[in-house]
């Protein structure tokens, strides 16, 4: 059935904030309580992590800079970020996820680098300036339109950098037959949308933002393209 923009932000909401909070502290977590399907998505989301890692070091050193996490999840970006120094402002629109990325910084972070300032708030409503600007895996719970808005929301927000990933709409099939395997029966509650990747492209393009580097990552039930961006000139 179709839903509005406002309904849909409040099913996903209220998903993250019960079920979608058991299921993916789980996926997003080291221990052992989970499936072979589970197990497969931590595995994949991991490897985006670490290229979004990798890439960020590589371009130099981030202690000071300012980065928004819009959708941060339990932090596995935000915390190992602020871990290297950076400024990290880590934000969800699920309360429960925020207070597990809390806890998560203060049993993982062993007095490295500097807290975030952690703070449930839906990635619309974000204000402020951020040297770079990372939301991923956040736009399979919206439709086109609406993620398009996003990322130009996002851009308005970010300085220098973007980070961002989606789940691509070329491999539709494939994932769209998982993701009915990995959300079976009454737990599901929010449906997947995927992205073409020209869709994404042109709503940066319209930004003034243009595409710098790209990446994949493929694992049997987790697809992600990633994209860093940077303003055009
Ligand atoms: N970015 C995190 C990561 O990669 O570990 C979490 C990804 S998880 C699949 C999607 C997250 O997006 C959930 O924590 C959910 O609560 C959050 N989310 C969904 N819609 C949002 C919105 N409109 N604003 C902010 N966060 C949102």
């Amino acid at each position: 059935a179709a839903r509005t923009g406002g309904d849909e932000k409040t099913a996903v909401k209220n998903y993250f904030n019960s079920t979608g909070f058991d299921r993916w502290k789980r996926i997003y977590g080291e221990t052992d309580d989970v499936n072979k399907v589970q197990l497969d998505i931590r595995t994949g989301h991991a490897q985006t992590v670490d290229k979004v890692l990798n890439w960020l070091k590589s371009e130099g050193s981030l202690e000071g800079i300012t980065v928004a996490d819009a959708g941060c999840g339990t932090g596995s970006l935000a915390i190992p970020l602020a871990m290297e120094g950076a400024k990290v402002s880590a934000s969800d629109i699920s309360e429960a996820m925020v207070s597990e990325a809390e806890a998560r910084w203060a049993e993982q972070s062993g007095g490295r680098g500097t807290k975030p300032v952690f703070e449930a708030s839906d990635l619309e409503s974000l204000t402020g300036k951020y040297h770079t600007v990372a939301c991923l895996d956040v736009f399979i719970h919206y439709p086109d339109g609406k993620a398009q808005e996003m990322v130009k929301h996002l851009a308005s927000l970010a300085e220098q950098r973007l980070i961002i990933s989606f789940a691509p709409k070329t491999l539709a099939y494939l994932v769209l037959k998982r993701i009915g395997e990995l959300f079976p029966g009454p737990s599901k509650a929010t449906r997947a949308y995927l992205h073409a990747e020209d869709d994404i492209e042109a709503a940066l393009r319209e930004a003034g933002w243009k595409v710098t580097k790209k990446e994949m990552t493929a694992t049997s039930f987790y697809f992600s393209r990633l994209f860093e961006a940077v303003p055009i000139s």
